[in-house]
């Protein structure tokens, strides 16, 4: 087979065997199931993918933050295949796996904190969050949670009320679970308080008692659940100040902290985990979900936490048939060892450096993009229509996203507002292919400000 090396468009898009397949989509499957992309994959390697007509796209999507190992990684196919020629599944509840329990002890490692932990598995990121919820839930023997504005938590019932996106996550979906709170997220480029950040003195970190006053008492709190760096909320990384006051706070009141790592962790941000940051000023999570990256593309999420905590659950309290899979547990064991023996993490700092310099010149060129952030390879741009009044520019973020699909690079939206251009793509992407997409990506920035502007 014929190697990826860039992209390359040669059909119009989408091609006709992709259009052929859109149509059985069309008439087979709901459009709740959203696609951002109209064209079906064939093969994928690395940092691209061939779709079904011989096109080459770049991916900077990465399965939505999963492919941080990139596509087929050789390693991880080859022991994806030894383990389905033995079996594919027991159910840990049943017969156990060795890779299972050699897993769990390489997460307790891995997740910051030196004191002694437990890991649990599940299938997707929400299982996860859940599993953190009724965990702190039984160990507080408290029943209310507080969450962030901006959060992403998932799409299952408990995950969905924790989430903050109105649309389309939560819309004529509810009644929401009880025993949810929400705070305002230190999204300090829109600063709830309209505050700036140099002069703000972490107003927001000090309203917590005022929020216990007016909305739940903190003995009735069982955890604080955030995201270190927001996710589908548009790449805002929560200030570490802002953390230690909430670690403090939580110190203070005998509540739980969980660090939502489904999209910020396996190297991303720079680190194995986003919370590694926390940990190099002595802030630690009770409780960390992991998911997507872990295993390369197979179904599976982690809930680790302390000890003592994640031992309040009853034997056969949590899990579930499916949870821990064989196939993908080998295959986070392999994903691990790859990004620990060739230092993602480092290329992550690497990737994010290029990103960052590259989106802050075109911030010089192009009016619509209001603010560059990121933390290591976890990065966005946030495109306004108005740098003055920040009025979010989210028809725009779509046609450079569309803009840049037709080119060959695929890029996601992120935000509440929609508004975010974000990247996530795989880390094995190389600096040739990265600036190739960066190139792609300012045409079409270029393309949409021009249109924006010179009518304005
Ligand atoms: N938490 C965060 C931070 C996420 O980004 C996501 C998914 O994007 C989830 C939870 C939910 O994960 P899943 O879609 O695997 O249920």
């Amino acid at each position: 087979m014929k190697k990826l090396i860039e992209p390359k468009i040669i059909t119009e898009l989408p091609g006709p065997k992709s259009k052929k397949l859109l149509e059985i989509r069309e008439k087979n499957v709901p459009q709740g199931v959203s696609g951002t992309v109209p064209t079906f994959i064939k093969r994928g390697e690395g940092a691209l993918f061939e779709d079904v007509d011989g096109n080459v796209f770049l991916d900077f999507a990465g399965g939505i933050g999963v492919l941080n190992i990139g596509y087929s990684h050789p390693e991880v196919v080859n022991v994806v295949k030894e383990q389905c020629d033995k079996y594919f599944h027991t159910s840990i509840n049943v017969v156990l796996y060795e890779q299972y329990v050699k897993l769990a002890e390489k997460l307790n490692k891995l997740v910051p904190g030196d004191f002694s932990k437990k890991t649990m598995f599940v299938n997707s990121g929400a299982e996860a969050d859940e599993n953190a919820i009724k965990i702190a839930r039984k160990y507080t023997k408290r029943t209310e949670i507080v969450a962030f504005t901006g959060a992403f938590h998932g799409r299952t019932l408990m995950t969905m009320s924790l989430t903050s996106k109105v649309k389309p996550y939560k819309f004529g979906f509810g009644p929401y679970a009880p025993g949810v709170h929400r705070v305002p997220f230190p999204y300090c480029y829109r600063c709830p308080y309209g505050l700036e950040k140099q002069s703000c003195n972490l107003h927001c970190a000090k309203q917590f008692e005022a929020f216990f006053m007016e909305q739940v008492a903190p003995e009735d709190i069982a955890a604080f659940i955030i995201e270190p760096v927001l996710g589908e909320g548009g790449f805002v990384t929560a200030p570490l100040e802002y953390v230690a006051e909430l670690r403090r706070i939580c110190d203070k009141y005998g509540i739980l902290l969980i660090a939502d790592e489904v999209q910020s962790g396996y190297c991303r941000t720079g680190k194995m985990f986003a919370t590694d940051y926390w940990a190099e000023k002595g802030i630690y999570a009770d409780i960390v979900t992991s998911a997507k990256s872990i295993a390369a593309g197979l179904p599976l999420s982690a809930v680790t936490a302390r000890t003592e905590i994640i031992e309040a659950a009853q034997v056969g309290g949590i899990g579930g048939t499916y949870c821990g899979n064989p196939v993908a547990t080998v295959a986070a064991l392999k994903v691990i060892d790859i990004m620990e023996r060739e230092f993602f993490a480092v290329k992550a700092e690497h990737i994010g450096k290029i990103c960052i310099n590259r989106f802050e010149h075109m911030k010089e060129e192009y009016e619509l993009i209001g603010e560059v952030r990121g933390l290591g390879a976890m990065v966005a741009i946030e495109l306004v229509k108005d740098r003055e009044t920040k009025e979010p520019a989210k028809d725009e973020a779509s046609r450079v996203i569309n803009e840049c699909w037709k080119n060959g690079l695929v890029a996601l939206s992120a935000g509440v507002r929609g508004n975010v251009i974000r990247f996530l793509m795989p880390l094995v992407v190389t600096d040739k292919q990265l600036e190739i997409g960066l190139d792609i990506l300012e045409k079409a920035l270029e393309k949409v400000n021009d249109e924006v502007f010179s009518h304005a």
